[in-house]
């Protein structure tokens, strides 16, 4: 069996610690590999080496340090069907899927290109006599970041990017789910030309996690997950001193206007809901009709939609709508949901729960579930399931259905479908959720504007990517540079007006 390792100082390093978790092949059930668990000594010994290498990379120029990621950029292209292979290996999701998962990455890496531009302070000429005053923005040393399964080459390069080209070491504890790609980049980041040290793979679990926490040379700390341990990443970085972003778990509704073209709006919610067997904290799970006959006449083209997604190992290729979830223990779990909505007297339209595949009897396939009279009291109404399960939540106007999303206590994304440029309108000044969509079903920014949800989907007051991350991975020094021309005067004991 195959036996992965770290990526330490610009080579693989294998794991020191005696502990290792099974790395699943999720279309045939079986273990493919294992990856070593780090212990506190080890993640500290990495962390060490970073913050050796870490002050000449700072002290490279910024274009240079760009032409690293332009490299970078050219790498990714070349071995983007390497890369999509190993990560549909380990994750479960189709090809196209896994070169979008690459895609959304690489153009965050693309972004990063312009670091000089976006790293330039800010310098006020003659702001007192012979006095100017200007802004740096400095590097804050080593940084860390620890990212969720569903996305194994975008999340990592979200937070790697933009942490290295502004300067920093960064520290990467990926998913023990799917370590091969966050490992493969690292390589491509060393054959990029990116000195030894700076980018540092540790895989890992709690352990590792909580040495990160408690590391005294970490100086911020952008985590992607579940809520819970969201919550308490965010608590613990904080009460250290440290900087620290995450990002939570969703539950994503998407609103239906009578006046909605219903064929696009089933189309939308059969791609928004099953796509990557809805292991997206962007999917919709959530449905919302305005009225009995938009809720009627949305099921009445679900149906079909629903039963005629084909899912299947990715080795299938593009024949597949959606592929397996990520674990047995994943399987297990969203199974338990759906039972849970039928017992609290959901109606289920379509039942995905005898899905069998034949020649994969052992991999974690879940077919397809919808949902309909689904209420707030629900479990499959208040947990995020993160599987192939979409609910219907019938509103009677349109002041309910944006109560509902208003309601949840996720706050990742939305959407609203209609012909009415006010509806919408209304919609997006009033919702209390962080990226919405008008007629798209999942809004996720580009990489130039910045990603991040509301209430319990964000803790933390930047974004990832775009500008706000180049703020989250910087701190403003400002310098005030008197240059006296003649006279030295006496010190002076109150705040100088610049006059
Ligand atoms: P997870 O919370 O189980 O794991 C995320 C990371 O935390 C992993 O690296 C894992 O090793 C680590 N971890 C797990 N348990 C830990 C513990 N007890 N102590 C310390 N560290 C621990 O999440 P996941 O299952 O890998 O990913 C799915 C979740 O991520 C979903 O809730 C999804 O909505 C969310 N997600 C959110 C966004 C976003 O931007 N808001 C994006 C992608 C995924």
């Amino acid at each position: 069996m195959q036996e992965l390792s770290h990526y330490i100082n610009g080579a693989h390093v294998p794991g020191g610690s005696g502990r290792f978790a099974d790395v699943f092949n999720p279309a045939t059930g079986e273990v493919q590999a294992r990856v070593p668990l780090a212990s506190k000594d080890e993640l500290d010994a990495a962390v060490a080496r970073a913050a050796e290498a870490q002050p000449a990379w700072a002290a490279t120029n910024p274009q240079r340090r760009a032409r690293v990621m332009m490299e970078f950029v050219r790498l990714l292209n070349r071995d983007m069907d390497k890369l999509a292979e190993a990560l549909s290996r380990e994750h479960g999701k189709t090809i196209p899927d896994a070169k979008g998962d690459i895609q959304r990455g690489l153009e965050v890496v693309e972004f990063c290109i312009g670091a000089p531009h976006l790293l330039k302070g800010e310098f006020t000429d003659s702001a007192g006599p012979g006095i100017d005053m200007y802004s740096m923005r400095q590097a804050l040393g080593v940084v860390a970041g620890i990212t969720p399964f569903n996305f194994p080459a975008m999340i990592p390069m979200w937070k790697f990017a933009p942490a290295i080209a502004c300067g920093n070491a960064f520290i990467l504890k990926p998913s023990e789910r799917d370590p091969s790609v966050p490992l493969m980049l690292a390589e491509l980041m060393s054959e990029a030309g990116l000195p030894d040290g700076i980018l540092q793979v540790v895989n890992g679990d709690k352990e590792a996690v909580d040495a990160i926490l408690d590391n005294d040379t970490i100086q911020a700390i952008g985590f992607v997950g579940s809520t819970p341990i969201a919550e308490y990443i965010y608590s613990r970085g904080c009460s250290n001193g440290k900087r620290v972003q995450c990002f939570g778990g969703a539950k994503n509704h998407m609103i239906v206007m009578p006046d909605a073209d219903m064929d696009q709006a089933a189309d939308a919610l059969v791609g928004a809901g099953y796509g990557a067997a809805g292991e997206r904290c962007m999917a919709i799970s959530v449905a919302v009709p305005v009225g009995d006959r938009t809720a009627d006449a949305l099921i009445e083209k679900l149906v079909p939609r629903i039963e005629k997604l084909k899912v299947g190992p990715y080795t299938a290729g593009n024949d597949v709508d959606y592929g397996p979830l990520v674990t047995g223990a994943a399987k297990e779990r969203v199974l338990g949901l759906v039972n849970s909505g039928v017992d609290q007297g959901a109606k289920l339209v379509v039942d995905g729960r005898d899905f069998a595949l034949q020649g994969y009897e052992n991999g974690f396939f879940v077919g397809p579930h919808l949902f309909d009279h689904v209420t707030t009291d629900m479990d499959i109404y208040k947990q995020e399931i993160f599987g192939p399960v979409l609910s219907t939540v019938r509103a009677k106007t349109y002041e309910e259905a944006l109560s509902y999303a208003m309601d949840h206590e996720y706050g990742n994304g939305t959407a609203i479908f209609t012909r009415d440029g006010d509806t919408a309108r209304d919609f997006a000044s009033r919702i209390n959720i962080g990226m919405v969509g008008i007629n798209v079903p999942i809004p996720v920014p580009l990489a130039y504007h910045t990603f991040g949800g509301w209430k319990k989907s964000g803790f933390g007051d930047l974004n990832q990517h775009g500008p706000d991350a180049f703020r989250f991975y910087t701190r403003t020094k400002t310098v005030t540079a008197r240059w006296p021309s003649g006279l030295k005067e006496g010190g002076e004991f109150h705040f100088k007006q610049m006059d």
